[in-house]
């Protein structure tokens, strides 16, 4: 065992502060990670306050990990020590069910190891993520990251990023395609640059006008303020998809009104309560709704290296890891453009 230094919450209603964890020794097809930045995701937030019910405390967040590879077993095949490596949401899975079998980790119908706040696949040993100077995982769920890309901007890639490249390449979203993107945050500026980088024609659906020249700069061609009536009328059956970023409760009906003919709503922001859809706003038009949760192992890799061919990382605020409790304030008032990133030197 490793002692490590971290940031943890203790409990839901306690700030992160430091704390020691225990990694495991190296087995033969793990591979250990100097951990160089870590991304903050609101999903962080909503765990370690315990939004979403059964939070396993002490808990170190984090699940957007990029660094170096400072050992690996000897049964490890694909990394050598001193390349560069990232892990996202999860660390193990079943390896045999269905889901796992296809490549499809993420949606594992025995037993998803997310990186922090579960357990391996042992069921009793708690994972703790990113926010922690080093870990250790097998090699299976470790990803390869280029040299060619700013490293703190590659670090949202492992969760924001694969949100949003995996639903857009399910749905062949491409040339032809007019897709519009509900929400500028974390999540919607890389949906707004994948779905422009695929040849879309990208428009930004917000509340704050203030978003509007940001949106152009990530790559939007059109922008429309969702509380001018006239804005949305002229965009009514206007779009082949919607990509819902938002994560706070909101109704889907207005939205689904944008939709043409054979429509589809992705959605990808996971609001607290859930809402209604009435019928019509389906079957008036044939429209879909479609849900999508990041990502597996070998289409985030599939992302890492389309985004070191395209050159596209996250809009990052590279922050020092005290400075975690004031990041999740500014956070619940989406003051953050896009992604805050920990450069994890400050906890060594
Ligand atoms: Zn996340
Ligand atoms: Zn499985």
């Amino acid at each position: 065992m490793t002692a490590v230094k971290s940031y943890a919450a203790q409990n839901e209603t306690s700030s992160l502060a430091p704390f020691s964890i225990n990694r495991r020794k190296v087995g033969p097809h793990d591979v250990q990670i100097d951990i160089l930045y870590c991304g903050v995701c609101h999903s962080d937030i909503h765990q370690s306050r315990d939004e979403w019910g059964g939070s396993i405390f002490p808990m170190v967040p984090g699940h957007e990990i990029v660094g170096r590879i400072l050992d690996v077993g000897d049964k490890v095949t694909r990394f050598k020590v001193g390349e560069l490596a990232g892990i996202g949401c999860f660390v193990d899975s079943c390896r045999t069910c269905e889901n796992c079998k296809a490549g499809l980790e993420q949606y594992c119908e025995v037993s998803l190891s997310a990186t922090y706040n579960a357990y391996e696949q042992d069921g009793k040993t708690p994972t703790y993520g990113g926010y922690s100077t080093l870990i250790v995982v097998d090699e299976k769920y470790t990803l390869k990251v280029s040299e060619k890309l700013p490293l703190a901007g590659v670090a949202p890639l492992l969760c924001a990023g694969i949100t949003t490249y995996s639903p857009l390449r399910y749905a062949n979203v491409g040339k032809g395609h007019r897709v519009a993107v509900l929400g500028l945050g974390g999540l919607g500026h890389m949906a707004v640059k994948f779905a422009a980088s695929f040849g879309a024609e990208v428009t930004v659906l917000s509340t704050s006008k203030s978003k509007e020249e940001d949106a152009r700069k990530l790559g939007a061609h059109h922008f429309v303020l969702t509380s001018d009536k006239s804005q949305m009328e002229k965009v009514r059956n206007h779009f082949h998809f919607i990509l819902n970023t938002v994560s706070a409760n909101h109704s889907y009906s207005p939205f689904m009104n944008l939709l043409k003919t054979d429509g589809t709503m992705i959605i990808v922001g996971a609001p607290p309560d859930p809402t209604t859809v009435p019928a019509f706003d389906l079957i008036a038009k044939r429209k879909k709704i479609l849900g999508s949760m990041i990502g597996g192992i070998a289409e985030t890799q599939e992302m890492l290296d389309y985004c070191a061919d395209h050159a596209i990382v996250s809009d990052v605020e590279v922050i020092d890891m005290p400075y975690i409790n004031k990041a999740y304030d500014r956070m619940m008032k989406n003051d953050v453009k896009y992604r805050f990133v920990i450069d994890m030197a400050s906890l060594k």
